[in-house]
């Protein structure tokens, strides 16, 4: 029997050929012992809300036993995607490919309602992937949060009355101008000699809302001796696409990158942020079937660092000023869990000279960002964000450091509601742990 014949066997009939694997699926032995590790199973107690669970109503519909009815597509809606499951899972489950299968399955077969249907296929199809309307949208919002209309919306009580927007409302971030779109297609020298030359990666959103974590990303490979260089032709790098089960979407978005990023030696290619970061080390994955891809995408993952990563495995620039704060770490679910990069980020924050390094319990449990998660299932990441912010209290930091900008968002809203002490008083609380390098860079003498 041939490659691709025993392929096609493990594709169920009538099945969508990115539907979960039978052979992936038997890989859970129902242990359980991924279930205290599971946020929603933390805070539901609910057996179907728990990856064990999850994975038996994935076994059952693959199986004809069961149909994708309301109540299994819930249960899958409510899984963050953290993959924090997977890291408990002594039998090697690949949680978070199954997941990802799972929601292609039902984006396939579901019809969204209207009018959320059409708004998901802007945004996904359109919005993420244009960076003139990201920039668009960034300067219409720019004005309302700069102009006091904000504010005055704010205070006016009008987001009582917009129902479930009003209540995400807080989430929306600062818009920041100029964008770090203005940065596509230059080169920044590195400071002293030049030791590596690194590509860096903007992502879609994050160019107009993390614009200046970006720069300061920059800065901090300069001065680790990088030239910089930030090319024009990348774009969106997927990741949103692959959680929500755009996954032809996801696959298109792979190739951009590819070509634009291999068209240049670079030493590495950079991100900075643990979401991005780990559907970038998957592109292999994503384009497995696309003979004119696939080894050019191993390529690409070969190169791919997190930004963390990469400046722990080269000789750190030491020449830092003191940054005097108690400092926590919120790891990013898939930094952590998917990229397995748990060690780098704590070594270079307990680098920065005066910083107080606290570890907070359970730092690698999901802070209820996961995405877009936080805004479509708001309830439930609100429940996790209260849990997350009782751990963060209990070792009373001045700041939390992390390594992605969804978790960045979370965590500034989750301090400013439920935080305490010098934390609750800080006006940013939280903050990139390049931010808080390029900080100690600058405070340098
Ligand atoms: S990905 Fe996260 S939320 Fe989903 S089942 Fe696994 S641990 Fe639970
Ligand atoms: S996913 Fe892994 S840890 Fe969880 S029940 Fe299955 S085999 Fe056990």
């Amino acid at each position: 029997m041939g490659a691709s014949e025993t392929t096609a066997l493990h594709v169920l009939p009538n099945r969508h050929a990115d539907a979960p694997q039978q052979r992936d699926l038997d890989k859970c032995v129902h242990c359980g012992l991924c279930l205290n590790a599971c946020p929603t199973y933390r805070e539901l107690g609910v057996e179907m809300d728990s990856p064990r669970g999850r994975i038996y109503q994935m076994v059952q519909v693959a199986t004809g036993k069961a149909l994708m009815d309301e109540g299994y597509l819930e249960h899958m809606a409510l899984c963050l995607g953290c993959r924090a499951c997977e890291t408990a899972c002594p039998s090697g489950v690949e949680y978070g490919k199954l997941i990802e299968a799972t929601r292609t399955e039902i984006q396939a077969k579901v019809r969204r309602p209207f009018p959320w249907g059409m708004v998901e296929d802007f945004a996904y199809g359109t919005l993420l992937q244009s960076p003139l309307l990201l920039r668009l949208l960034a300067t219409g919002l720019w004005v309302y949060q700069k102009s006091g209309l904000e504010a005055l919306v704010r205070a006016s009580g009008l987001l009582k009355l917009m129902g479930p927007l009003g209540k995400i409302e807080h989430l929306t971030p600062e818009a920041q101008l100029p964008t770090f779109f203005t940065q596509y297609g230059k080169v920044f020298f590195a400071e002293g000699e030049r030791k590596y030359r690194v590509a860096l990666l903007g992502g879609c959103i994050a160019n107009v809302f993390f614009a200046r974590l970006h720069e300061a990303t920059v800065r901090v490979l300069q001065k680790n001796g990088c030239e910089v260089v930030v090319p024009a032709a990348q774009g969106c790098c997927g990741a949103l696409h692959a959680h929500a089960g755009r996954r032809e979407q996801a696959r298109a978005l792979a190739r951009n990158n590819i070509d634009a990023l291999l068209q240049t030696k670079f030493d590495a290619i950079i991100s900075n942020t643990g979401g991005c970061g780990a559907t970038l080390k998957e592109y292999h994955e994503l384009l497995e079937h696309d003979a004119a891809y696939h080894d050019r995408a191993k390529e690409f993952v070969s190169k791919l660092k997190d930004v963390n990563e990469f400046l722990d495995s080269i000789e750190l620039n030491s020449k830092m000023g003191p940054v005097k704060r108690r400092v926590t770490y919120q790891d990013s679910c898939h930094l952590c869990h998917g990229q397995k990069v748990k060690v780098a980020p704590r070594k270079l924050l307990k680098a920065i000279p005066g910083l107080e390094f606290v570890e907070m319990p359970a730092s690698d449990v999901c802070c209820g960002s996961a995405g877009v998660y936080n805004v479509v299932e708001n309830e439930m990441a609100e429940e996790i964000l209260v849990s997350k912010m009782r751990n963060v209290n209990s070792v009373a930091p001045e700041q939390i450091a992390s390594s992605n900008p969804g978790c960045m968002i979370q965590l500034a809203a989750g301090s400013r509601k439920h935080g305490s002490g010098k934390l609750r008083e800080n006006p940013e609380p939280v903050k990139h742990i390049v931010e808080l390098l390029d900080e100690a860079y600058r405070n340098a003498r």
